[in-house]
């Protein structure tokens, strides 16, 4: 159930007995054929078809991540890419984990859909845990949990390029066209790449390491159908991680 659209007293009989899932994303750049919420959009789908399998509570999605890395969003230059601060998200998260915490809230999965966020994440809970005591919190991100088979699968025809380069491109375009379609823009789809991947960072970025269109990788061999795939084997095996942790 989504919390937001519970009144209090219902919210109230809920929070200890569910675990609570708090999705958070980003509003980011994500090429031409794609809006800015797409890593809202994919792990607040996540958070419903967890929610349909093992009963959970569903915070509303954090929509603003950390900054965008060149080589994994495109950067900070894109018009839209709107950006925290990395104390502010820690902040942010720590603050919506101790409201929760003071409502009842025990059991916490954070579920992440944009690849910066992490680290920060990561610390927010690791200052939680600090002070509250009986928790238990677990973090992912969804595509951490797209097997190896599935993986091989959908990038047999174009390789797979690693997850963090693998932005506004397939799995991306695939599972906004399962999600949202509505949102997709079909006649934009492109590959893209950049001129070099440098093996470091470099500040400010050049140009040469952000392509253009901000599509990082092969968007065009996306469908539906994949998408469909990666949400259902995703969705199933989140399910299994709360049902194995908690
Ligand atoms: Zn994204
Ligand atoms: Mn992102």
């Amino acid at each position: 159930m989504e919390a937001a659209h519970l009144t209090w007293e219902e919210y109230r009989d809920e929070v200890a007995k569910r675990v609570v899932i708090l999705p958070v994303g980003s509003l980011e750049q994500h090429g031409p054929h794609l809006p800015l919420n797409v890593d809202v959009v994919i792990p607040t789908h996540f958070a419903r078809l967890v929610d349909e399998r093992v009963g959970a509570l569903v915070l509303p999605t954090i929509a603003y991540g950390y900054k965008s890395h060149p080589t994994s969003g495109g950067g900070q230059l894109f018009p839209g890419t709107t950006s925290l601060n990395g104390m502010t998200l820690i902040h942010l998260t720590l603050d919506i984990l101790k409201e929760t915490y003071r409502h009842g809230g025990r059991k916490f999965l954070v579920l992440n859909g944009h690849y910066e966020n992490l680290a920060f994440l990561n610390e927010a809970v690791e200052l939680f845990v600090e002070q509250a005591k009986d928790v238990k919190v677990l973090t992912l991100c969804w595509w951490d949990q797209v097997s190896d088979e599935l993986v091989d699968e959908i990038f047999a025809e174009a390789g797979f390029p690693g997850w963090d380069t693998e932005h506004a491109a397939i799995t991306e375009t695939s599972l906004m066209q399962y999600f949202a379609p509505e949102l997709v823009r079909e006649d934009k789809i492109i590959d893209d790449q950049s001129e070099r991947k440098p093996t470091y960072s470099i500040f400010p970025p050049p140009a040469d390491i952000i392509p253009a269109s901000g599509v990082l990788y092969k968007a065009t061999y996306a469908s539906a159908e994949k998408g469909e795939k990666l949400a259902t084997q995703v969705a199933d095996r989140i399910a299994a991680i709360v049902a194995e942790e908690f």
